[in-house]
């Protein structure tokens, strides 16, 4: 990073998908972010992680011109279910009048599309420039690297982790997630699959050909579920997931912790907390980066070339403005974990009975697809 003095109006710290999204919003408002990247530039187009993107986040990457460079599979319906107990439900596009629930993309695909409209905007990308230190001031906050130093009078945090301090809500779940590809014996039909057990959820997703396995458990199994040989991993998840689908061969297999952590609030003094750095959810119901697209959207609105974007009133109107859907996400997710992940025979009756009313009660289905597919905001 050169040496420069002039005061930036916005720095973003963290070129993952979050930041990407929200240089290249402000770019579309007439706003300049610049971008300062730990790691090699391009190192996003390896990202294994999967993304179910919602409608609604299609609608925002195409405002960004990045949706045609993705690679998207649409779900054409989701199936839900809950091993061990009675209950099931199967949300469709079609009664939804949708030409999808949602799309399946790996975060590399998506990195990928957002790094080159970056480069195509001539947006500042400054990579192998983790920023080590950030000292907040009252006119603009100091940012230092290893060899450098910059003034911004906002900082954008979305480094993709939180610190555990006082602004910080903490819940282990003592789950981790492994996740690996399928192929399955017969053909996918767009069709999703989230499927609850006491362990914790199983999801699979239709990605091109194959399924996107996120397989959450408790943590201390993680490591041995994760290293089984191939074929033992198999018969596992088939033993967990059920025979509406027949599994046929498996990727290499990866693991993630999952916490739920957020910050109270996601603004402070010249500084916005986006993306996992302001939430880190269970991806249970695959709301993450959905949510940081919305929270994108919402903020390069509030800063449209303002003279000073870090000046306190357009932060605490961001934050009003995103407090209705960011805190029934968070909740939404929550709560899902704690219904299904608790094997008290109460709780797996109640379970049922929720399934059951979501099968046979149309307007509560179309509630629970308009959530997944744009926040709380929808209605
Ligand atoms: C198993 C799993 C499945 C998921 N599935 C879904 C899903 O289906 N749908 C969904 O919406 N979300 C999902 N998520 C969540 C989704 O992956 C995240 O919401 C999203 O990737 C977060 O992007 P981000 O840019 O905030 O963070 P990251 O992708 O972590 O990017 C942060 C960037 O900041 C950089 N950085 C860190 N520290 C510094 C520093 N000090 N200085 C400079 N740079 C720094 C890092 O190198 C990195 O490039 C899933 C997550 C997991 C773990």
């Amino acid at each position: 990073m050169a040496a420069e003095t002039e005061t930036l109006p916005i720095a973003i710290i963290g070129g993952g998908p979050a930041g990407m999204a929200l240089a290249l919003a402000l770019a579309g408002h007439g706003s300049r972010g610049q971008i300062f990247e730990a790691r090699a530039r391009g190192a996003v187009r390896e990202d294994p992680r999967i993304l179910a993107l919602s409608h609604g986040s299609r609608q925002i990457l195409e405002w960004l011109g990045v949706w045609r460079r993705i690679a998207a599979t649409p779900i054409a319906a989701i199936h839900v279910s809950q091993k061990g107990g009675f209950g099931r439900t199967r949300l469709t596009a079609l009664e939804q009048g949708l030409p999808a629930l949602g799309y399946v993309a790996t975060a590399a695909s998506v990195g990928a599309a957002l790094d080159d409209a970056l480069a195509v905007a001539d947006i500042p990308y400054h990579d192998l420039a983790r920023v080590e230190r950030v000292v907040t001031g009252t006119e603009s906050s100091q940012l230092f690297t290893a060899s450098d130093e910059r003034s911004a009078q906002l900082v954008i945090y979305a480094e993709g982790m939180m610190a555990a301090d006082a602004g910080t809500v903490v819940r282990d779940y003592g789950q981790s997630a492994v996740i690996c590809t399928v192929n399955t014996a017969t053909p996918h039909g767009n069709v999703a699959y989230e499927r609850f057990t006491t362990q914790g959820p199983l999801a699979l997703l239709p990605s091109k050909e194959e399924m996107a396995v996120v397989y959450t458990c408790p943590a201390e199994l993680a490591g041995a579920l994760a290293n089984l040989d191939d074929a033992d991993f198999l018969a596992r998840l088939q033993a967990h997931f059920g025979t509406r689908l027949k599994f046929t061969a498996a990727s290499k297999r990866r693991m993630f912790p999952l916490q739920l952590r957020y910050r109270r609030s996601p603004v402070g003094q010249r500084s916005v907390w986006l993306g996992n750095a302001a939430q880190t959810l269970h991806p249970v119901a695959g709301q993450g980066f959905n949510l940081a697209l919305r929270d994108v959207w919402e903020l390069a609105r509030n800063l449209p070339n303002a003279e000073d974007p870090g000046d306190a009133r357009h932060l605490t109107r961001y934050a009003a403005a995103r407090s209705q859907d960011r805190n029934a996400t968070i909740g939404f997710t929550d709560a899902l974990i704690q219904l299904f992940g608790n094997d008290l025979p109460l709780f797996r009756e109640a379970r049922g009975l929720g399934l059951l009313a979501l099968d046979l009660l149309p307007p509560l289905r179309a509630f629970v697809a308009r959530r997944m597919i744009y926040g709380a905001r929808a209605w």
